[in-house]
């Protein structure tokens, strides 16, 4: 599944072929995704210009001069820049031209993603204007943190991958980051304390820029023609090692299930 880090290199990956180019034509094959692209849109968008397109959350937002697109790879989502011009596969749902000929290309198999349209400013979209902070600016804090955890009743890893606290920490890097820091993933978040929080911040920021940063070295795949998503593979410490050695003692790593998501972490290392 796409999380934070294959957004932002899709976003980096498709900027050069959008952003202060004018649409040439929106062309939709399939409307149905998680919710239909409207009726219309085509018309709509052709002739903007995009004045800006970046991330925020898991969404991508391709901002006009008044009101803009969001699309979201759901779950099974990719991008793709062709620079010539090559015939749609199956999951292949829309193509946004640009003026100059190039073709942003759509897939998703699964459907679970979107494409959707904000007459108004782009930001005050329902789907967007709820999300908490981006865990890589700098409003992301361990004052943060401990402020919004006193009065939640909720454990940390919970509280952590909750969108409307902080977006983009998927379970993996949740995972990672909580491992990485020493916290015990079910521990209640109100019980832990500021320095914690602090060293939890740096790690969560750690694992993510990780992420990208290796995405970046996989930009090409959104320019070539072979359809690879190139989601990220990276060194995981806990998440999926259930029973293994843990890299930093002789435990043994476990697996619980908070939140009906999968969770690792060393029960020695992590209090
Ligand atoms: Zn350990």
């Amino acid at each position: 599944m796409p999380e934070l880090p294959e957004v932002e290199t899709t976003v980096k990956g498709i900027r050069p072929y959008l952003q202060d180019h004018d649409i040439q034509k929106l062309v939709v094959r399939e409307r149905r995704l998680r919710w239909p692209i409207p009726a219309g849109l085509e018309n709509r968008v052709k002739g903007k210009r995009v004045v800006n397109l970046y991330r925020r959350g898991k969404y991508i937002v391709v901002e006009f001069q008044t009101g803009g697109m969001i699309i979201h790879l759901g779950m099974s989502g990719s991008m793709r820049v062709l620079l010539e011009s090559e015939h749609p596969g199956k999951h292949d749902h829309f193509d946004i031209v640009n003026h100059k000929g190039g073709v942003i290309r759509y897939r998703d198999p699964r459907r679970f993603g979107c494409l959707l349209f904000s007459e108004d400013v782009v930001a005050n979209h329902p789907r967007l204007e709820g999300l908490g902070v981006e865990p890589l600016s700098e409003e992301f804090t361990g004052e943060f943190l401990y402020q919004q955890s006193r009065s939640r009743n909720v454990c940390v890893k919970t509280f952590i991958m909750n969108a409307a606290t902080v977006v983009g920490v998927g379970n993996i890097y949740a995972s990672e980051a909580l491992f990485l820091s020493g916290i015990h993933p079910s521990r209640k978040c109100s019980r832990i304390s500021f320095s914690r929080y602090s060293r939890l911040v740096v790690t969560i920021q750690d694992v993510l820029e990780k992420a990208i940063a290796k995405g970046g070295t996989t930009l090409q795949d959104f320019v070539g023609a072979d359809g690879s998503p190139g989601y990220f593979y990276q060194k995981l410490r806990v998440y999926g090692r259930e029973g293994n050695p843990c890299c930093r003692c002789s435990g043994v790593i476990r697996k619980i299930v908070i939140g009906q998501r999968s969770t690792f972490y060393c029960p020695a290392c992590q209090k």
